[in-house]
């Protein structure tokens, strides 16, 4: 597995210390009304996993799924809804969780139809930032690293599912993926 990345962005322990951090943050912006993390499966599970334990409130969590991207590494900008939440979030301080936002697309989406849903607020959390990709117009709330134009995998990110469980945040070697993409855009 090793011989398919590039390089480490980052690792498990730099990963850690981000994710304490900005669980402390958001101890503090939400002592009132603790939130509701939303993870986005599949790939903000052991994200949302470490920062609710990193986070010392009250709150309570749920997942839901959108699907944005094919086997290839870059955005259709399609955004397909796969599975909603189980819980109301009426009235709740909602915080989006997810992975990385790139072109925005997911994130905006998400953003704008959970709003809709008679939330008190509603607020987002990356751990990763790919800004020089922006097509939509919105930052996170809270983001752990900002990343250039790079395709990562790890920590629950993938390529073609694979990668998930590496547990640092790594660049894919271009063969990995460059006859597969031609093939699939
Ligand atoms: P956006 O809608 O912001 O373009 O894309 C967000 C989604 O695209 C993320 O949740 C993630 O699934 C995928 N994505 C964007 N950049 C990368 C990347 O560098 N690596 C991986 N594995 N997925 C990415």
């Amino acid at each position: 597995m090793q011989k398919d990345i590039k390089e480490v962005l980052f690792s498990a322990e730099q990963i850690a210390a981000k994710v304490k951090e900005l669980g402390a943050a958001i101890t503090r912006d939400y002592q009132e009304n603790p939130p509701v993390l939303v993870g986005i499966l599949k790939g903000a599970v052991p994200f949302v996993a470490d920062l609710m334990r990193a986070i010392d409130l009250p709150l309570a969590y749920d997942l839901m799924a959108v699907s944005s991207y094919g086997a290839a590494t870059r955005s259709s900008g399609t955004v397909r809804f796969l599975k909603d939440l189980d819980m109301s979030i009426e009235d709740r301080e909602v915080l989006i969780v997810e992975d990385i936002v790139d072109t925005g697309l997911t994130l905006k989406y998400l953003t704008e139809s959970l709003k809709n849903r008679g939330v008190n607020s509603i607020k987002t959390c990356t751990l990763l930032d790919k800004p020089s990709r922006r097509r939509a117009e919105i930052q996170p709330d809270y983001n752990g690293f900002v990343i250039p134009d790079v395709f990562v995998v790890g920590y629950g990110l993938d390529y073609n599912e694979k990668y998930r469980n590496l547990p640092y945040i790594g660049v894919l070697h271009e063969e990995v993926y460059k006859g597969e993409e031609s093939n699939s855009l």
